[in-house]
């Protein structure tokens, strides 16, 4: 097992399946163009050997498939088919939910028992504007259909000072009424807004304004969370659950176990570093062969993790695996 002077280790996986995206939103993406998957992407199989590979050289034990947007992958099927065999602990997906009802009977095939969900907003015109694209009622009918069917479902929502934060009671109130969990998510200086600074700060929305804002309308009540949760979790007693991934407010660098894996085979220790690692050659060597450089790569990925807090990464969430 690798660990790093601070007793950090990676444990949860997240792949990027695809950089495609059926949205192009304004944080994620600067200039609206919905991007598509790169020529070299990796296969199905090569991504699941990635996983086993993983699996073993670094004690991942919980893998999160997300992208771009995982369910737009035709290599979703065969992805799930092959990881669902490797007695992972858990398999969860985050997707932004648009084709959620078609993907369903798969996706419970596959054994996915929780889903994240990213809304920003209930107001129609928002959301179009927000995703540049999408249909909010087929969000909210796949929602309903995955938490009919036994799915956990959590929903991700970014509050943008100036575009939803009038969305921030609604939302709270619509998951709390169905069982969902809302984590509000602070806006991260990723891809474009780590070069433009003013426009991170018009937008950002802290911890504290958002506590002060829900604190108008509920009680709440801080609860357990897991010692590597990335989330500040909160109760509204009798109601539910919220939770706040505050990155900039109580930055979590100190317990992170999260490695990302891209869909052109580059490994991503930290959301922070500009360094990636390439394995998709090693993807084709046997086991005996790989393991070893896999190794020596994993712990170049460990290092490059921040010692305390988030500053900002260049790369685009749904290159990197958001
Ligand atoms: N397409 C899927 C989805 O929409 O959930 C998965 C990929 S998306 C990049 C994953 C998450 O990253 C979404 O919840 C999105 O809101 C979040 N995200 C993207 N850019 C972000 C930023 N700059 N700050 C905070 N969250 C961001």
């Amino acid at each position: 097992m690798i660990v790093d002077r601070q007793g950090r280790r990676f444990r949860n996986l997240r792949i990027s399946l695809t950089s495609a995206c059926n949205y192009a939103c304004t944080y994620c993406v600067p200039n609206g163009k919905r991007l598509v998957a790169a020529q070299d992407e990796l296969s199905a199989e090569a991504m699941a050997r990635g996983v086993a590979y993983l699996i073993e050289a670094a004690g991942i034990d919980r893998l999160r498939i997300t992208g771009g947007e995982p369910l737009v992958s035709p290599k979703l099927e065969a992805f799930m088919g092959a990881v669902g065999q490797m007695g992972l602990h858990d398999i969860s997906l985050t997707t932004n939910g648009q084709l959620l009802a078609r993907k369903l009977p798969l996706l419970l095939d596959a054994g996915i028992r929780r889903i994240n969900v990213s809304l920003d907003t209930l107001d129609a015109d928002a959301f179009r504007s927000i995703a540049r694209g999408g249909d909010l009622a087929s969000v909210l009918a796949g929602m309903d259909q995955a938490h009919a069917a036994g799915i956990k479902i959590k929903v991700n929502m970014v509050p943008l000072r100036g575009q939803n934060l009038d969305q921030v009671m609604p939302l709270l109130d619509y998951c709390l009424e169905r069982g969902y969990e809302l984590r509000f998510i602070e806006l991260m200086r990723m891809g474009h807004l780590a070069k433009d600074s003013n426009a991170f700060l018009q937008q950002f929305v802290s911890l504290q304004q958002l506590l002060g804002l829900i604190g108008e309308h509920h009680e709440y009540l801080q609860a357990d969370a897991p010692v590597d949760a990335t989330a500040v979790r909160y109760e509204v007693p009798g109601k539910g659950f919220f939770g706040v991934i505050a990155n900039e407010s109580v930055p979590f660098c100190r317990t992170c176990s999260r490695l990302r894996l891209s869909s052109t085979g580059w490994l991503h220790g930290c959301l922070s570093s500009s360094n990636r690692h390439y394995i998709g050659d090693l993807l084709d060597k046997p086991r005996h062969q790989a393991l070893p450089a896999l190794q020596g790569l994993l712990m170049k990925a460990l290092g490059d993790k921040q010692e305390v807090a988030f500053s900002g990464g260049a790369t685009i969430m749904k290159i990197i695996g958001g």
